[in-house]
């Protein structure tokens, strides 16, 4: 595992971290899916500050039949123009269609237990769980989330409000 010279960006301390360059599979790895579920994955923790500090943007899961790749990335990436040219950019074309790609944007270091929806592919049941799952999407997926809670309950305004800020997101982009 190469080695690696992070910086925190609190107090500027640096920190040199063995990182991983390799995608996690997580087939038949329930161990790894929770510990993505509980935050615990890509950060260190500054030893003067004790503020987070990631190891990179992403992180990679894979599962391997049928190829499906999942990328958890840093939520400040979170719009589509990220999300697409990232897509276009790390798969070989040769590969295009053969995996199924999805990204899905987190705080590292945080707990998110929507990420259930994605890694256990768990359908949700309600309207704050189709919610919760949209936060973590971008573009046309996170809008289908959106409508999905507002089936449930058309009134949330919440759900609206994410709706009209991710269809702009998306016009601005295209
Ligand atoms: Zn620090």
């Amino acid at each position: 595992m190469p080695l690696k010279e992070l910086d925190c960006s609190n107090c500027g301390t640096k920190v040199r971290k063995r990182i991983s360059e390799e995608s996690i599979n997580i087939t038949n790895n329930p161990k790894v899916i929770r510990d993505v579920i509980e935050g615990k994955i890509n950060y260190s923790t500054c030893p003067y500050c004790k503020e987070k500090i990631n190891h990179k943007t992403h992180v990679l899961l894979t599962y391997l039949d049928p190829p499906r790749w999942i990328w958890i990335v840093d939520k400040k990436h979170q719009n589509p123009g990220y999300q697409e040219e990232f897509f276009k950019t790390i798969i070989p074309e040769s590969f295009e269609g053969l995996i199924e790609q999805e990204m899905v944007f987190v705080e590292f270091g945080e707990p998110c237990n929507c990420l259930q929806f994605v890694l256990d592919e768990k359908q949700p049941q309600t309207c704050e769980e189709w919610l919760g799952l949209g936060k973590l999407l971008t573009g046309k997926k996170a809008i289908e989330c959106y409508k999905n809670a507002l089936k449930i309950d058309e009134k949330i305004p919440e759900a609206k409000k994410l709706m009209h800020q991710e269809m702009d997101k998306l016009k601005s982009y295209s």
